[in-house]
């Protein structure tokens, strides 16, 4: 084959190629606002992990869930200053300290706090295999109402649905966390614990929405 033939030939498998792949959902932007996790918040996180899923790793493999989640706060520095220390949690008094992989601001900007390689601790039942989202403010409707944060909250729970393959189904919010098929805990007394926010009656609209965006 002479090299013109070959750069004919190469270009048409490309073309092929380019023309059979799927469009990839489109990364929204993403600002890397990295809390601490060193050695201590990763070693008290592989022991959260033995205790309550009998996993013996701070490493979050191949997520199956995206959690919505309200910080219950008003502003993006003071839900970043809750996430950010390696304390006890006032509600059930555990280590390593609460967390989240994203906060989305009032703005609609997202910000990234800890790397999709680590678990974090956001969701009772589901840390083991879950990515965190948190939405500052007080109010469901309140995101669903605003253009940016609405749009930001789609397009970032969209692209990682796609990356990850998670059904649509396993985008659940904090208050349907006992439902979802991969609920696992295995200290009783926190097996029936969730929270109150983004039930199903204010998941039922998102997940409509997002069923809109391809991948
Ligand atoms: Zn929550």
């Amino acid at each position: 084959m002479t090299a013109g033939a070959l750069t004919e030939l190469v270009a048409t498998v490309l073309a092929a190629a380019a023309v059979g792949a799927p469009a990839a959902a489109e990364r929204p932007p993403v600002k890397w606002d990295a809390i601490p996790y060193g050695t201590a918040r990763r070693s008290d996180m592989r022991a959260y992990a033995r205790r309550h899923y009998g996993i013996d790793s701070y490493r979050l493999a191949q997520p199956k869930v995206i959690v919505q989640h309200m910080t219950e706060g008003s502003s993006y520095s003071s839900a970043w200053g809750i996430f950010a220390p390696n304390v006890r949690d006032g509600e059930l008094g555990e280590l390593p300290g609460v967390c989240s992989h994203f906060i989305i601001d009032p703005g609609g900007r997202i910000h990234q706090l800890v790397p999709l390689s680590l678990m974090c601790r956001h969701t009772v039942g589901l840390n083991y295999t879950s990515i965190g989202i948190e939405h500052v403010g007080f109010s469901e409707a309140g995101v669903m109402a605003s253009t940016r944060m609405r749009q930001a909250s789609l397009r970032l729970t969209n692209w990682l649905r796609c990356r990850y393959d998670i059904s649509l189904s396993n985008v659940i919010g904090h208050n349907e966390n006992l439902r979802s098929p991969y609920h696992r805990e295995r200290v009783g007394r926190l097996r029936t614990q969730t929270h109150s926010d983004w039930p199903t009656a204010k998941m039922r609209p998102y997940r409509a929405a997002l069923r809109k965006l391809t991948c």
